[in-house]
């Protein structure tokens, strides 16, 4: 038979499970193994580590950790990848910006429209202001 409790195996003249030492109930239901949807632990937890990084990922594995070690494990594991993924690619743009010269990164069109329209600008609030005083 099955303990009602964990769910493993046992004896059938054991009175006390021997894995978690809850008290085995007579003959109810003694050859139908308990389902495990009290173990199940749903995917939905993925949402706490994903809006919540490593955050959430330490707080989903320590309320599953119990129920479903495999998964609260998944779960920390997602959390830290997570949260240090996206670090990491801000660290290389960051880098990438940082170490490549003015220069080559200001070649674009956009920035010499903008400077343009700047300079064209300030020199008409230039000439309208001498052309009042
Ligand atoms: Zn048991």
């Amino acid at each position: 038979m099955f303990c009602q409790s964990c769910g493993r195996a046992i004896a059938e003249t054991a009175s006390v499970c021997p894995n978690c030492s809850a008290p085995v109930k007579g003959m109810a239901m003694s050859n139908v193994a308990p389902s495990n949807a009290a173990q199940h632990v749903s995917g939905a937890w993925y949402l706490l580590p994903f809006f919540f990084g490593i955050i959430g990922g330490i707080i989903a594995w320590a309320v599953n950790k119990d129920k479903d070690p495999k998964r609260a494990r998944n779960l920390l594991i997602f959390g830290l990848l997570w949260t240090f993924v996206p670090i990491i690619i801000i660290g290389i743009v960051l880098f990438y910006t940082l170490t490549v010269p003015p220069p080559i990164r200001y070649q674009g069109a956009f920035p010499q429209l903008y400077y343009d329209f700047l300079d064209r600008t300030a020199s008409f609030a230039l000439n309208r202001f001498t052309s009042l005083v």
